[in-house]
This record gives C-alpha cells, structure tokens and sequence, in this order.
C-alpha cells in the first residue's frame, strides 16, 4: 500500500498509534513500483455527477487480498480536487435543501431499489478488495441498505414539534433545517455500510455530501455513487474524493463544510475531532474498540462458544464491533476454552468467493504481518497460546494475506494484547472469578463501543446491562449493532462527539434546530418591553 495509510513499520514490529505516524513513514510499496494487470482498475473521483481521472500524480495500489494480486490503482485527491467536490456540494445546496423532503425521500426509495438490484455485484466488489466472504459482503450491504430504508421516511423525522399558545396568542414551533455541505472519512472495514451509516440520512435531511472512502477498498463506493446519480440525485449532492490525509485535511478545514462524519482508528478519530471542531464544524469521530464478551458460569458453553467464534473470527476480525475478549467468570472458563478450540478445527479459511468458506484473509499483508506481530507478542508477555494460526497457507493462494484464527487464554489485563486493539481474528480470554470483576475490567478499558453478556439469569443481564460502560449491549447476542433506526456509536474512546450515526441521532447531527416564535398583533400600537416576557 503506498505511502502515508501503510500503518506499519515493519513486518512483525508492533507499536503504539502507529495510524498517526504513518504518513511520516517512508512508503514501502509505491504505485510506480508496481505494474497493475491488463484491465487493472484506474479509479478517479466522483464529483459533480460525473466521474473524474485523478489530477494529482499521487495514487495508491488496490489488492486482491485473497490472492494479494494487484487490481489497479486509485488517484489521492489533491486539496485544488478536493476543494472542487467541496465547490460542487456547495453549488448543489441550494435546490437540494429547498427541494421538499417527500421529494427527497421518493430518490431514497429508488437508490434502495437499485441497491436491491446490485446486492451480488456490490457484495463481489467487497469481497475482491477487503477479503470478507461473500455472504458476510452481502450482508454489510443489506445493513446499509436498512439505513437508505430508514432515510425513505424522513418526512416523518423532519416534522418537528408544535406548541400552540405559549403565551397569550403566541405560537412556538421548533423545526430541523439542514447543516449545509456535510462529508464522511470512512475505514476500510465496511466499505458499503459505514458510508451508508452517513450519506442516506444527511442527503434526505437536504444536505450535500462529500465521501472521502478508504484507499485500500474504494471499488464499492465510486459504485454506489453511480447508483445514485441513477436513482436522480441531482449532480454535485454526493461527491466521491479518494485519497489521503491531504484530502481529510481540507475538508477538516475549509470554511464551507459544515460537518464531519468518521469512522476509524482511535488516534484518527481524535485528530478528526480536534482539528475539525477547532474549524467550527459539528462533528462525530467514531473510534477503535475493544469489545469484551463475558460468559457466566450459567450460560449454555457450546452456544457461547459458537457465538464467539462468528464474533471474533467472522470477517478475520476486522469489524470494530468484533468480539476480541472473551471473560470467563469462574467455572465458565474450563469447558469454554475446550468448546473453542473443538469449534476452531472446523473453522474454513479461504478465498470469500469460494463456497463454504467462513473466513477470508485480512486487507493488507502489512495488516497480517501487524497482527501476527501481536501474536508474537503476546506469547512474549506470557499468555497461552493455544491455537496458533500463524503462518498459514493455503494452496493456490500462497500470496493472499492470510493468518489462521488465534486463541490466547490466561491473558492478563496490563498486557498490550489486551489493552490495544489488534483487528485481526486473535481472542483473548481473561479469566476472572465474578461478574463484579467482569463488568469492572470492561469499564476500566479505555474502549467502550460493544459488549455482551452470555447468561441464564435476568438478574445478572441487568446488573451487568445498567453497570457496563460501552455504547452497545447485547444479552445473548454477541455483535449488538443496531438496526437502522435506533442509533449506532460508543461511549469513553471509541467515539468523539455527543451524537451517534443514524437513526435519530443522525438526524440530529445532520440537521441544526430553529424554534421559532410567532404571534399577529392587531394593527394597534404597542409599546416597547424592556423585561424578560414571563407567564402571569
Ligand atoms: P483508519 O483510521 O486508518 O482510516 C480511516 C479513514 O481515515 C480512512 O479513510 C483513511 O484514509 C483516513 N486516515 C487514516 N489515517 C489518517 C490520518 N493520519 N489523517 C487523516 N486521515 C487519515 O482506520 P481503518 O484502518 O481504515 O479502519 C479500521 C479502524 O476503524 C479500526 O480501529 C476499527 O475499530 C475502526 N472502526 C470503528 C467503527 C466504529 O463504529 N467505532 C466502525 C468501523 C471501523
């Protein structure tokens, strides 16, 4: 991966914030290093509705992960590009913001359509550049597409609230206008559902969008903005930058964007937050996580044991609401243990095109070789490794960036494995003796985006629910994401910012409140006021 987003410095070598230093880092593939195939992919930019070649000379190298074949190469946005997707959302706003939300909702209801109609093809796009397998790829679509379901009814959100005579013949209305030019910085993990967390709600409330996607899986985005201008979103109201921190940069500053959306890494996320409210803007800046699974002693072993095994191995790992801890309250731990490592030899690793297969490889070798550095590690600092999926290889794929599925147990909470995030299919397990010592451990981690409690008693699922210090809880569900029309978003450092993305707190965030106060006095004369108005 080329340049500044290639987040490692060596193969194997962990280190702190690397995401920050990054674009300090010498690149250790550049795109001239490398010759694309034939009908490699050359992707520009979106914006004005059509499609644009890259200015810049600046680009970065998409793989094919699975075989770590190169697909092509995408442009990085200078500022000057970029400032001219910020000039065409700022150009569009106008009649985009005026044209009335039924409106705005009846292309809702067509992109939907069309999304519909393209799940297959979206779904292979992510599957060939991001690794995760096919059904988990369709998936993610269909969880965006719930969100472009839920902006179809913005007629209904947007309605605002009514007080008839707050005062003698006086009325008081409150109502939600849009924010202006909004833009999302997306990671590469969901390159469909998390813009689609943004772009669907900020659109239907009338404002213009401008997606900065990740480098490393744009395919799917410049898709879907093609889709969109099918389903008749005017030109210029969804623009596609790709790039780097250069086009972050300017959209963090200019004057004319009015809100940020992100999702990614921690260190990123706060940079986000700082540097874009520091520019006046609203913003949202959702963050890494580290979410733990507790299995009480009560819970049935074998289906927490497989619910652990979709959660922290589904997608290699690489979903922010992955289960990456799993505490084993008392004598949970034992049986638990023995029912994940009889569970993992039946794990299939693979291409995620390939039929049966349950896990892809992870986005980039730097990523994999980052990871497996974190196994490394961990067996340095003393806990059990006790599947080790290191070094594995599978026939006809011996360049695709694979690892195996990992299983540490006896992990303790000052090791770096189990304080920072890995993102990789690597499951620690703590072993603690009560659910006090459990819902303590998740509180005193820095992140707070989901957690789980596996149990057979209400008692413990709501003592634990009411105490735990994250974002999303699930009872007997390990990957509690919302649906489209509660609000998703993490409490301590997995998210920067007071609102969630979508549902009703998308709406707030891409939306600014006007009350307004209304009174027709007669024609006669009034004299002035010079005290707070107050009820008699
Ligand atoms: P990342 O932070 O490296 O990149 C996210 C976006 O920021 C990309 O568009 C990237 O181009 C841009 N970016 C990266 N470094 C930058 C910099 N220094 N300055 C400006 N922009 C920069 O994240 P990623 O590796 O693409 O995604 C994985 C991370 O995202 C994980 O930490 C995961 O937990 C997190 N994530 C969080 C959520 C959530 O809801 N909290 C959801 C998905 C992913």
């Amino acid at each position: 991966m080329a340049g500044w987003s290639g987040f490692v410095s060596n193969a194997g070598c962990v280190r702190p914030d690397p995401r920050l230093e990054a674009h300090r880092c010498p690149p250790k593939s550049t795109a001239a290093a490398v010759t694309p195939a034939a009908e490699a992919l050359e992707l520009g930019h979106f914006i004005g509705g059509r499609e644009v070649a890259g200015a810049s000379g600046r680009k970065g190298i998409v793989h094919n992960p699975a075989t770590g074949q190169v697909r092509g190469e995408v442009a990085f946005a200078s500022a000057d590009e970029t400032r001219a997707a910020i000039a065409a959302a700022e150009a569009a706003l106008p009649a985009w913001s005026a044209t009335p939300p039924l409106q705005r909702a009846r292309i809702m209801f067509k992109f939907k359509a069309l999304l519909e109609e393209h799940t297959d093809e979206l779904a292979r796009l992510i599957t060939v550049e991001h690794g995760k397998v096919f059904s988990d790829a369709r998936g993610e679509v269909i969880r965006g597409t719930e969100v472009v379901e839920f902006a179809c009814g913005i007629p209904q959100m947007l309605k605002g609230e009514f007080s008839e005579n707050v005062g003698t013949n006086v009325d008081s209305w409150s109502q939600r206008q849009p924010v202006g030019v909004c833009a999302g910085i997306t990671p590469f993990n969901f390159p469909a559902m998390v813009p689609m967390w943004m772009f669907p709600v900020a659109i239907a409330c009338g404002n213009t969008f401008i997606l900065k996607p990740s480098e490393k899986d744009p395919s799917c985005p410049m898709r879907v903005s093609q889709l969109l201008k099918q389903a008749g979103l005017p030109d210029g109201v969804f623009n596609v930058v790709n790039g780097d921190r250069e086009a972050v940069d300017t959209l963090l500053t200019d004057p004319r964007v009015g809100a940020i959306s992100f999702v990614g890494s921690t260190p990123v996320a706060e940079y986000i937050y700082r540097t874009a409210s520091t520019h006046g803007k609203r913003v949202q800046a959702l963050g890494g996580a580290k979410n733990h699974m507790v299995v009480m002693p009560d819970a049935d072993i074998e289906n927490a044991a497989s619910a652990l095994i979709g959660a922290a191995y589904g997608s290699a790992g690489e979903r922010c609401m992955a289960i990456s801890v799993a505490v084993a309250v008392g004598d949970a731990a034992d049986p638990l243990i023995d029912a994940l490592q009889r569970q993992l030899k039946q794990l299939k690793v693979g291409s995620g095109l390939d039929d049966g297969v349950e896990m892809g490889p992870l986005v980039t070798r730097e990523h994999r070789d980052r990871v497996s550095g974190y196994v490394d590690l961990g067996v340095q600092e003393g806990a059990k490794l006790v599947v080790d999926g290191r070094g594995l290889r599978l026939r006809g794929l011996e360049d695709g960036f694979f690892i195996g599925p990992c299983l540490f147990d006896g992990v303790e909470p000052q090791m770096r494995i189990y304080k920072e995030e890995i993102f990789g299919p690597v499951l620690c397990v703590v072993r603690v003796p009560d659910l006090a010592t459990a819902t303590r451990l998740v509180n005193e981690h820095e992140f707070g985006n989901g957690t789980a409690i596996f149990t057979a008693s209400g008692e413990a699922a709501r003592t634990f629910t009411q105490g735990v210090q994250a974002g999303m809880v699930g009872i007997n569900v390990p990957i509690p994401v919302p649906m489209a029309f509660h609000s998703f978003g993490g409490w301590k450092r997995s998210l920067f910012g007071a609102l969630h993305v979508h549902g009703p707190d998308g709406v707030r965030f891409y939306t600014r409140l006007k009350t307004v106060t209304s009174r027709w006095p007669n024609a006669r004369r009034e004299s002035a006021q010079f005290v707070m108005p107050t009820m008699k």
